[in-house]
């Protein structure tokens, strides 16, 4: 199958074709001629799969179509709502008919006047933004809501995961009853899903596990047992295949933090890689790590939420560009983000929760790469517990540091 084989408009071919985009990935196969015909779908796919082109291609063809149609794409980060908004812009670019500009990104910590600005411009049609920010435009009455034909919730898990539950609602509930929903993720709990199906038309689900094992269905609210059956079929090992794991146990010391810094020199001077994401727990070391490392001989960038927005987006884009090979994070960018030389991501601290690690794991598996996470003699059972959900192997890294290559 190609894309040139999907009910879409002659420009978007043409786009996708000038984009370099000719055959489709297993999520957009299954889940693009379900979508376009205005179905509601569930996307689930571990990360780069495709599924930001899955949305990208629908909001983009509703443009074509209609003059007067609105899409939203909700994320829940800043840095992701910038990356889908490239996307749009990309595919944008060589359709002579839309303006690039007609995709508006409306994020925290930057001045809501210039996005109210910007949405009042008569070509705009495409609005990607955070769940704080569109809110505060919702009450603001700055959106022409009942326009919106279109919503996107890309990390719909993280979406729903309570920290945005006041502004999701002041969202959701302000748009049309008949709008058609498009969620994504590489993770969901049944609970979610059902949760999900309750507040969608019908939904279908499209499930990719591996490339030769694709599922749809129909999600019914209220099926959650059927759905925790679905899930315990899929082994979730292969969310992080191509991903070596591994850890390193550091020994007590009185001081962790150097000695885990010390640790992460060694790494990065002996494991081989392109580029690196160092994910770390606590944002206020992360900039410390960063300013060691380069002082250190290892030119790095630390992005936090607690950065003004202007250096967020200047570290990405250095990072991006490959100006820096190493990236220190907090989980600001465990999820979502798409920079496809990273093969090398090193856990600082063990994550807080489960899904966290595999989203984390997630970035270094494009396709190949190794994960590595610093452990304290503590940890090694909840280290295992995670190993176990997960049915995955995290093996104890050799003090030669060898590393079979994949
Ligand atoms: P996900 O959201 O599933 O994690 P992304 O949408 O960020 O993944 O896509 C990952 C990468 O794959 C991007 O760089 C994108 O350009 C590329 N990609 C997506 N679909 C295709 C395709 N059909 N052909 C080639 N490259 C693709
Ligand atoms: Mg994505």
């Amino acid at each position: 199958m190609q894309f040139a084989d999907l009910p879409l408009s002659p420009a978007v071919q043409a786009s996708l074709a000038v984009c370099g985009f000719i055959v489709p990935s297993p999520v957009q196969a299954k889940a693009l001629p379900i979508a376009l015909f205005g179905n509601d779908l569930i996307a689930q796919a571990k990360s780069g799969m495709g599924k930001t082109l899955v949305f990208a291609t629908v909001a983009i063809e509703l443009a074509v179509r209609s003059s007067t149609s609105w899409a939203m794409v909700l994320a829940p980060t800043r840095e992701i709502a910038l990356q889908i908004q490239h996307v749009l812009q990309t595919l944008l670019t060589p359709i002579a008919t839309l303006d690039a500009a007609i995709v508006v990104a409306c994020i925290g910590g930057l001045p809501i006047d210039d996005d109210e600005r910007r949405l009042r411009l008569p070509s705009t049609r495409l609005v990607v933004g955070t769940p704080g920010r569109l809110k505060a435009l919702v009450q603001r009455k700055s959106l022409p809501l009942p326009h919106v034909h279109l919503v996107v919730l890309d990390e719909v898990d993280k979406l729903l995961q309570g920290d945005f539950d006041g502004e999701m609602t002041c969202i959701l509930s302000a748009l049309p009853p008949s709008k058609q929903t498009i969620a994504c993720s590489a993770t969901f709990t049944p609970d979610q899903l059902a949760s999900l199906a309750q507040q969608m038309h019908h939904p279908q689900f499209v499930c990719v596990r591996g490339p030769n094992d694709v599922t749809t269905e129909y999600v019914r609210a209220g099926e959650a047992a059927a759905l925790r059956d679905r899930e315990a079929r899929a082994a979730p090992e292969v969310w992080l295949r191509g991903v070596q794991q591994r850890y390193v146990l550091m020994p007590d010391a009185s001081d962790i933090p150097s000695a885990k810094l010390e640790r992460l020199t060694t790494l990065l001077s002996r494991l081989p890689f392109h580029q690196s994401i160092v994910f770390c727990n606590d944002k206020f070391r992360t900039e410390g790590i960063a300013t060691a490392l380069s002082e250190d001989g290892f030119p790095a960038v630390g992005i936090t939420g607690a950065q003004t927005q202007e250096l967020r987006t200047a570290a990405m884009e250095r990072f991006r560009a490959c100006a820096v090979r190493v990236l220190v994070s907090t989980d600001l960018t465990a999820r979502g983000i798409d920079v496809d030389r990273v093969n090398l991501v090193i856990n600082m601290d063990l994550p807080r929760d489960p899904a966290t690690y595999l989203h984390r794991v997630g970035r270094a598996g494009r396709p190949h790469g190794v994960a590595v996470t610093l452990l304290q003699p503590q940890e090694v059972p909840a280290l295992d517990a995670l190993a176990k959900l997960f049915k995955m192997t995290i093996s104890e890294l050799p003090d030669d540091m060898h590393i079979d290559a994949p």
